[in-house]
């Protein structure tokens, strides 16, 4: 773990990768500087290289117990794969003899997604055409052997790993070895060990392993430096031909540089004594210290893995009701690096490690990974648990966590518009001055999200209301509905029986016309005789149409009820949908019909709600997707994008206007965030900072506390979200709003 002094960093990350260790980096530069030559060299400058290439490779072999077989050096993990997979398939497909009927290639299902990409693409560029089988594993992450037993006698090549990276899980290599070699004698059989180096004893040259990957940058060696174990007599073909170096199994000139790293790494891992790296029982002791931490800071966790089964280094757990995104979010703002899933997939939102285990959804979507290194003190692992321990009063007075020791003065306060997101879904909390709450679109994933908030601030909630009929939706309603404090009979949508429009002092109405419409409603939230905001469910989204292909949509009621929503709407009415895939979080009327070209043309009767039907239906059939039926609705012209500014260019622009800086921001990041506007900005943000987080950029812009003539720099933690509401900002006619590009993160 790096703790560097100016910032606090806690890096708990070490399965994505390490920082590199002091006495290593110095080693790389001297080497750099001093023994810098090519070991192909004949003189004096080379043959030094080649003596400390030669004497890595054999502190390398010790470290994992090869006395026999290759050692090569490779540019990381990825490579080794590379060779190890088009080593053991072109062998096959060069064997005349002994070739199988039905060939099969197999991986464990939780293999690091290198593995089972790489083994896709050499099959078919090899024209092997073997079937590629994923091997099962059961809820604890433990590879099937009756599946490996029951496809290996086919079986061109065997890949499994020695530790996962996502939850640490070890796999039994001496019972998986007993299963592929009485099964297959022959068959290649790879093990991934990035992950057990150094947490793990390896004794290669004692097992039939044929293959193993290693990588120089997740135990403290710098990225692009790894290397690969061969066994004696294993198949062998270069992944990379050239000038013959590494004795004509790996060309190109080698980073002996990133060597010589490995071969400090090497000299630590050998010297027991004075090594840095912990012995077992003092990382698990780091582990339990970790876990304790995460539990009385979170309260309702769930561990996803075994920690008997798992080296000792990692853990991964979600927290229930808290998605993974608040979590990391937060806890990146207080200066702990924690990863969702897997760091080298990233991209994907939920884990197929977890998925391969049969975790629940919600779990396996809001996974996060906490990875610490070997060489980590206790003194390290301490801060960091205290780090963590320390954001506990946070996460408490923002209705994060459940908590009986409330300040319910500092709560955050939910008074007016507060928008709810999980994913693409939106639900609508809409509170009165005097605390009474009206929920619209519940969706279940929020549901503890909307009850600590009922419960912590003391709402009395008033109506559920749904504009649509699903079932999650309906799901939602029911775990909340003993919230509602009147008794009164109301319809599927929620909307009371008798007609009573006088919800919450009148504020609510529905949309005159809707009891004629069976699947959809509409609700406007009124301000006087205004409509300030609409809630449209999923007729509209913002910047587009929603679905009318879907079983509870037609595009003939969608011209009706947006027909009538033009006679009723203003320009600045707010629209709030169930659904915005385009992280919009803010449009009001006028932008809507402004960038929904469909949408102004059959309101400025530019077509007929006939042509509309037909238009809307052929652009919904058009794309194949869900996700690209909605887009295909969207307007054809661009978005306005924010102006983006440097930090020099914005601290310029602070001086030449007098406007205000929006932060961001949810108050929880800003609560523990060690660095904030004003140290960023110094005298020039004084007095000047507005925070606005994007769930309540809607109510914001409903009170009409922004003003479109002003000046407005937005500001958040990696400059993302700033751009979104600064995108938003300009849709609705903002065109002096500027974003820091990159946010605090990186200015
Ligand atoms: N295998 C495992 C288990 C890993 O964790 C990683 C990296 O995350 C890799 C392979 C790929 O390693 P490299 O980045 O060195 O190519």
């Amino acid at each position: 773990m790096i703790q560097s002094e100016q910032d606090q960093l806690i890096y708990l990350d070490a399965n994505a990768t390490t920082p590199v260790l002091p006495e290593i980096a110095k080693v790389v530069v001297h080497t750099m500087q001093v023994c810098f030559g090519n070991p192909s060299s004949a003189h004096i400058t080379g043959v030094q290289a080649k003596h400390l290439m030669e004497e890595a490779r054999n502190k390398g072999r010790e470290v994992i117990g090869a006395t026999s077989g290759e050692l090569l050096f490779t540019s990381g993990a990825t490579e080794g794969i590379q060779t190890a997979i088009v080593s053991a398939l072109s062998d096959y497909v060069q064997r005349a003899e002994e070739v199988y009927e039905k060939p099969v290639l197999m991986y464990g299902a939780t293999e690091h997604k290198a593995v089972p990409n790489t083994l896709k693409h050499w099959n078919r560029l090899l024209g092997l055409d073997a079937q590629i089988l994923e091997i099962p594993v059961d809820s604890k992450g433990i590879l099937d052997l009756d599946f490996i037993a029951e496809h290996v006698e086919q079986a061109v090549m065997v890949c499994t790993m020695a530790a996962n990276n996502e939850t640490g899980i070890k796999q039994d290599l001496l019972r998986l070895e007993q299963v592929i070699r009485e099964g297959n004698a022959k068959t290649a059989w790879m093990v991934d060990c990035v992950q057990a180096l150094g947490k793990l004893p390896l004794q290669l040259s004692q097992t039939t392993i044929d293959y193993a990957p290693f990588s120089g940058h997740k135990l403290y060696a710098p990225k692009g430096i790894g290397f690969l174990y061969i066994r004696s007599g294993s198949p062998y073909t270069p992944f990379i031909a050239g000038g013959g170096q590494e004795s004509g199994m790996r060309s190109g000139t080698e980073n002996i540089p990133g060597i010589a790293a490995l071969s400090t790494l090497f000299d630590m891992l050998l010297d027991k004594e004075n090594s840095p790296f912990n012995p077992v029982e003092q990382l698990e002791k780091h582990r339990s210290m970790l876990a304790e931490a995460i539990e009385t800071t979170f309260k309702q966790v769930t561990f996803h893995h075994d920690f008997a089964l798992s080296v000792p280094t990692t853990l991964n757990f979600s927290v229930d009701h808290l998605t993974n995104k608040e979590v990391i979010d937060l806890l990146d703002a207080a200066g702990i690096r924690v990863s969702g899933g897997s760091a080298c997939s990233s991209g994907s939102s939920r884990s197929f490690v977890l998925d391969a285990m049969n975790v629940p959804d919600w779990q396996s979507e809001n996974a996060i990974r906490l990875s610490f290194g070997p060489a980590d003190s206790e003194a390290q692992i301490r801060k960091a648990c205290e780090a963590l321990t320390s954001l506990q009063p946070i996460l408490e007075n923002n209705c994060l966590v459940v908590s009986d020791s409330t300040a319910p003065e500092q709560e955050a306060c939910a008074v007016g518009l507060t928008q709810l997101r999980h994913q693409g879904a939106c639900c609508w909390l809409y509170v009165t001055a005097d605390k009474q709450a009206i929920i619209v679109d519940p969706v279940p994933e929020l549901v503890p999200r909307l009850q600590r908030l009922l419960d912590k601030q003391g709402l009395g909630c008033r109506a559920l209301l749904k504009t649509h009929l699903s079932e999650p939706a309906s799901d939602a309603v029911n775990l909340l509905s003993h919230n509602l404090i009147d008794n009164k009979v109301v319809d599927d949508f929620g909307w009371p029986v008798d007609g009573t429009h006088g919800l919450l002092q009148e504020s609510l109405i529905q949309l005159p016309g809707a009891e004629k419409e069976s699947e959809n409603r509409c609700y406007l939230l009124m301000q006087g005789d205004d409509v300030s905001a609409c809630f449209a469910g999923k007729l509209l989204l913002p910047q587009g149409l929603g679905d009318s292909q879907g079983e509870t949509a037609c595009a003939a009621s969608m011209a009706e009820t947006l027909l009538r929503l033009n006679e009723i709407l203003d320009d600045n009415s707010l629209i709030c949908s169930a659904l915005d895939y385009q992280q919009c979080f803010a449009i009001n009327w006028h932008a809507q019909v402004q960038v929904s070209p469909l949408l102004g043309r059959l309101l400025n009767g530019a077509c007929s709600t006939d042509e509309f039907i037909e238009q809307k239906a052929s652009m919904d059939s058009d794309s194949s997707t869900f996700r690209e039926r909605f887009l295909g609705a969207l307007m054809d012209s661009a978005v306005p994008a924010v102006k983006a500014l440097n930090r020099s260019a914005a601290e310029e622009w602070l001086q030449c206007h007098e406007g205000m800086i929006i932060d961001c921001r949810e108050p929880y990041e800003s609560d523990v965030s060690r660095r904030g506007i004003t140290e960023l900005f110094g005298n020039l943000a004084v007095g000047r900072v507005l925070n606005i987080p994007l769930s309540r950029m809607t109510d914001v812009l409903r009170n009409g506390a922004l003003d479109s003539s002003q000046h407005y720099l937005l500001v958040c933690r990696t400059g993302n979200r700033s751009m979104q509401a600064g995108n938003t900002l300009a849709m609705l006619g903002f065109d002096r709003v500027a974003n820091l590009a990159g946010g605090l993160a990186l200015n």
